[in-house]
């Protein structure tokens, strides 16, 4: 075993003398070796203030038809729900910037690549594999994107960066071209860290440029019903008419508060290969897009998340733009 030792030698309760505390650098190294960028770990709590804020922000409808958004609440908020006896939460970012401007029909960043569930899921079962051997039998769940989970609240705490008015986090050295994804565990750490404050200032260019005004006029407040990212894969019905003319050339996803947001000046390409954009998918033009067929698609889409929004959708898509 590498990386831990033992505390409360003096206390009288088996359990608290046999406490295991692994060093958190010890691990941030191996999770570096594995390719994640940022890492930050955090102690396993209930979610007060920000259920209240997950609640408001239910009620208000601003999840529109992701109906998803409103079941396992209490997981969501309480990660002793969806990891029984979790002591850690273990936060990790994967940058996936590439330096390729979309040209219209435009793809978000994220999108170009292969699917990053399936790219991250692979790290993360080394990240299990690894740590078994070193500390036993552990309780251990990871997550990415789809699982229950606050991702953003738990980076912020993290001080993987400050979530900003975009509602995205945004890390002073990297931005925000990045997932996130982590995992719980019942693993106790010797050093836990802190969040890092709010660097966006008097700046509102997220605001300012958002074409359909889904991003609050105070910041830090998303109405995804209104986001082109929502617009364009999760909704099920057609895109309402009052959104048609601000689609500025998007199709799956929408990048313009990221692209606009200084932070993101610095940004370097990902060195994750699956990430590299689809060459494949970049030189479809519109007419491309409205003749491809089942077959293509499915071959086009084979491991890209793309498939999520599903053909007829996307074709719907690239007709508005043409309007
Ligand atoms: S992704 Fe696009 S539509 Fe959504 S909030 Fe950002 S700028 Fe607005
Ligand atoms: S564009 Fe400005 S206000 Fe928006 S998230 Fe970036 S720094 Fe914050």
């Amino acid at each position: 075993m590498s990386g831990l030792f033992f505390i409360g030698l003096s206390l009288p309760i088996l359990d608290t003398i046999l406490t295991a505390i692994i060093h958190s650098n010890t691990l941030k190294q191996e999770l570096n070796l594995l390719g994640f960028d940022q890492i930050g770990i955090v102690k396993a709590q209930r979610l007060n203030a920000e259920a209240f804020q997950l609640e408001s922000w239910l009620n208000k409808g601003y999840h529109g038809q992701m109906s998803y958004m409103e079941r396992y609440f209490d997981i969501r908020i309480d990660p002793d729900k969806f990891l029984p006896g979790a002591k850690s939460i273990v936060m990790m970012s994967l940058n996936y910037f590439s330096d390729i401007e979309p040209k219209t029909p435009k793809v978000s960043r994220y999108a170009l690549g292969e699917d990053y569930h399936k790219v991250i899921r692979k790290k993360t079962k080394a990240i299990v594999a690894y740590l078994k051997k070193e500390y036993g039998d552990i309780a251990i769940r990871g997550f990415v994107d789809s699982a229950p989970v606050m991702e953003r609240v738990w980076a912020e705490k993290g001080g993987l960066g400050w979530n900003g008015k975009n509602t995205l986090t945004i890390n002073p050295r990297k931005g925000s071209w990045f997932f996130l994804t982590g995992f719980m565990t019942d693993l106790m750490f010797d050093h836990y860290d802190d969040p890092i404050r709010d660097h966006c200032g008097t700046c509102r260019r997220c605001i300012d440029a958002c074409p359909t005004n889904a991003i609050h006029q105070e910041g830090y407040l998303l109405d995804a019903s209104k986001c082109i990212s929502y617009l364009t894969i999760e909704l099920r019905n057609a895109i309402p008419k009052e959104f048609h003319n601000q689609m500025e050339g998007w199709v799956y996803g929408c990048d313009i508060c990221q692209e606009v947001c200084p932070w993101n000046r610095f940004a370097q390409p990902s060195n994750v290969e699956e990430f590299n954009p689809n060459p494949d998918l970049l030189k479809l033009g519109t007419k491309d897009w409205l003749e491809l067929s089942d077959e293509v698609w499915g071959n086009l889409t084979s491991k890209s998340p793309i498939k999520r929004a599903g053909l007829e959708k996307l074709k719907e898509n690239v007709k508005l733009i043409l309007e």
